[in-house]
């Protein structure tokens, strides 16, 4: 084995978990590997494909994906192929050859053709070493990526019931995982499970209020390359068009442009004509820089899962890097009204998922413990490399500050958005502050020595802390609760984290 890592793919030690896992693939058991994007996992399934005469069947859920690890294979000198639905039955006959021939080492299958039973019978007559599923979390109802096609890969053990199975995955909860094994019907299984500790990368969160300007000045302050998440494309346009104009090259990149537009603005990315990518989802699986200096996102993801996945694009290198999440609550209750508007059985379970997204950027504990901790992965440590670690929050007595606000979402009759309202505390004037006449009330620039970030912290900790709710039916109008009477009349002691005016005064990461 160590041979073959050293002739092969040139690398003098394995990583952690490596070698283990392939041991106990040869020796025909079944595993579960969970290692951090970048982790090294394809070699997990790669080795055995040369260390032992039996094929490798490897199940990836991407056609592209599945393009790109040929190549990668061959460039190595792997014998590998591929067989998805995009082929015709006179290609798929000549892979049959090919396999019947043991000219293959590796065969990248897509779950819907493998699952087909002429397929599953004639792999029946050929030697097969192992079955690896990567993104195994796609079987999952609780993973945040459930697909159809990968439920049904638990037929496979029926059919090739000798063949051991490896499942890997980047990302997967504890539910998941054991889904995962009851799904696959993984026999007494090895599990490898990395830490999901990406020590280099800072996280931040700060209050989302003006996204454009807050990027530009988080970029400003960077060197080197970054991706953008947008929950729209759309936004993902929008932004990329904006930071053009503002000389960043920068890309774009959704599912809405073509495929030969997609791949173009990956090639760029990768070798740098591009700076930036401003991307939705649907920029990430397969994407292989290692020198991301920062993931930024202009919008809140819908699973923590999704955010680490995420996040973990950044710094593949080791090197210092940086992910920035723009959080506004507005947005939150927004995506909420999406899922629970949306069809299909997985509601509860993404409204759960969205919940801790949620309650992680809204955490004023050490970011890295919250995450680690929803891996299952049990820390009880300050990491010392997150914003709130690095600022810890200090409270301070804070009704006087709050009685300015209460009192001007009351006076402005309850219909103003946050961003109204910061206008009004603000003492600006533009045109739908006139038209309603907020310009007249008494409110109106009392709040002109602090700058709108401060603010928008205020009310975001008011709503929290339940003294103002956002009415999403009514555009995101601020109104009074109950409780918010109490603080009026002053009849409480309202304690309130000190607003960290984040983007601006985040440090570079050390
Ligand atoms: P994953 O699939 O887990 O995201 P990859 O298998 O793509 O990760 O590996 C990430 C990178 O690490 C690749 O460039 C790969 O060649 C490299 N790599 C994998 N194993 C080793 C190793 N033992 N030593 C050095 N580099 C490795
Ligand atoms: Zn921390």
């Amino acid at each position: 084995m160590t041979k073959i890592l050293a002739d092969t793919f040139g690398y003098s030690t394995f990583r952690v978990g490596q070698e283990i896992v392939i041991e106990q693939a040869l020796a025909k058991k079944d595993t579960l590997v969970l290692m951090p994007t970048g982790g090294g996992k394809s070699l997990c399934y790669q080795i055995p494909a040369l260390a032992q005469d039996g094929l490798v069947l490897v199940v990836s859920p991407l056609i592209s994906l599945m393009q790109d690890q040929v190549e990668q294979c061959r460039a190595v000198g792997i014998n590998a192929g591929l067989v998805n639905s995009a082929l015709t039955p006179e290609q798929i006959q000549a892979v049959f050859g090919q396999m019947h021939r043991h000219e293959l080492d590796i065969l990248f299958v897509a779950p819907e053709r493998l699952l087909q039973l002429n397929f599953m019978e004639r792999l029946q007559e050929l030697n097969i070493g192992l079955i690896a599923v990567d993104e195994a979390h796609c079987v999952s109802h609780w993973g945040h990526d459930f697909r159809q096609d990968y439920r049904m890969l638990g037929k496979v053990r029926e059919h090739l019931p000798y063949v051991p199975i490896m499942a890997l995955t980047a990302t997967a909860d504890l539910a998941t995982r054991e889904d995962i094994t009851h799904q696959l019907s993984l026999d007494n299984a090895f599990v490898h499970l990395a830490s999901f500790d990406r020590p280099n990368i800072q996280y931040t969160v700060a209050s989302k209020y003006k996204p454009l300007d807050q990027i530009v000045e988080f970029i400003k302050q960077r060197d080197g390359s970054g991706i953008i998440y947008c929950n729209s494309r759309k936004k993902v346009d929008e932004i990329a068009t904006k930071l053009n104009q503002r000389g960043y090259r920068c890309g774009a990149y959704h599912a809405g442009l073509t495929t030969d537009e997609r791949a173009q603005a990956q090639r760029d990315f990768q070798v740098d004509n591009l700076e930036l990518m401003v991307a939705t989802v649907a920029f990430g699986m397969g994407i292989n820089k290692s020198n991301v200096r920062f993931v930024i996102h202009h919008d809140l993801p819908r699973s923590i899962e999704a955010y680490y996945q995420e996040t973990g694009r950044a710094g593949r290198d080791g090197l210092p890097a940086e992910a920035l999440l723009l959080f506004a609550e507005r947005d939150a209750a927004r995506i909420q009204e999406w899922i629970e508007t949306g069809e299909g059985a997985r509601t509860e379970v993404e409204l759960e998922k969205f919940a801790a997204m949620q309650k992680f950027a809204e955490a004023q504990t050490c970011r890295r413990q919250v995450l680690l901790n929803y891996f299952a992965q049990y820390s009880d440590t300050q990491c010392g490399n997150c914003d709130v670690c690095l600022d810890p929050p200090q409270h301070f007595s804070a009704l006087e500050i709050a009685q300015k606000v209460l009192s001007c979402v009351y006076r402005m009759r309850q219909q103003g958005t946050a961003n109204q309202v910061v206008e009004v505390l603000k003492g600006r004037k533009p045109a739908k502050i006139i038209e309603f006449g907020f310009d007249k009330i008494s409110t109106f620039g009392i709040g002109k020595n602090k700058p709108d970030e401060y603010w928008f912290n205020i009310i975001n900790q008011l709503v929290h802390q339940g003294f103002l709710r956002i009415d999403i039916t009514r555009y995101g109008a601020l109104s009074l609760t109950e409780a918010a009477k109490d603080v009026l009349r002053g009849t409480f002691e309202l304690q309130l984290a000190v607003p960290r005016l984040t983007v601006v005064s985040t440090r570079k990461a050390t």
